[in-house]
């Protein structure tokens, strides 16, 4: 089975209409694996405008197939649900690379509880740590700036 047509198969088992933007979104962003911004889809999806993409991310977002999670540039990335945990609104960590971006889903670990004030309606929360992902960090290493990192170690240190 391809991935386009598993899109459209839980396209169907979602009780959306399946349609080809729909399903070409979601194959998108299953085949990537990892969670992608509207820009970074928009650029794999040539064949498809801007707008498109986006309300089929909002529709793929409502019907719980997808969730967001927003970097600190304030663009949201999506990742697909798996199809075990239908309507997951991704109530897990996610990780942010600095360096390159990446966003990992950290669905493994809990949420932190935290308690709101009596009467407050939550509507959703996200946990973001970030820093440097395996790749860019060795990457850093080897390059030999000792500088930059110092630079860096210090930045995070004050926060
Ligand atoms: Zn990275
Ligand atoms: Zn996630």
């Amino acid at each position: 089975m391809t991935k386009g047509t598993q899109a459209v198969d839980l396209l169907d088992d979602a009780g959306i209409r399946p349609t080809k933007a729909r399903a070409l979104v979601l194959a998108a962003i299953m085949e990537a694996g990892r969670p992608l911004s509207h820009p970074a889809l928009a650029a794999l999806l040539p064949e498809l405008d801007r707008v498109t993409v986006f309300r089929s991310l909002k529709a793929l977002k409502a019907s719980g197939l997808l969730h967001g999670i927003q970097g600190l540039d304030g663009l949201l990335r999506y990742v697909a649900n798996p199809a075990s945990r239908k309507g997951c609104p991704g109530k897990h960590p996610h990780f942010l690379c600095l360096e390159c971006g990446a966003m990992t889903c950290l669905p493994e670990q809990r949420m932190p509880h935290v308690r709101v004030p009596e009467g407050s309606e939550v509507v959703g929360k996200q946990f973001l740590v970030y820093g440097l992902c395996p790749l860019c960090s060795a990457k850093n290493q080897k390059s030999g700036n000792p500088a930059d990192l110092a630079t860096r170690k210090s930045a995070s240190a004050e926060k």
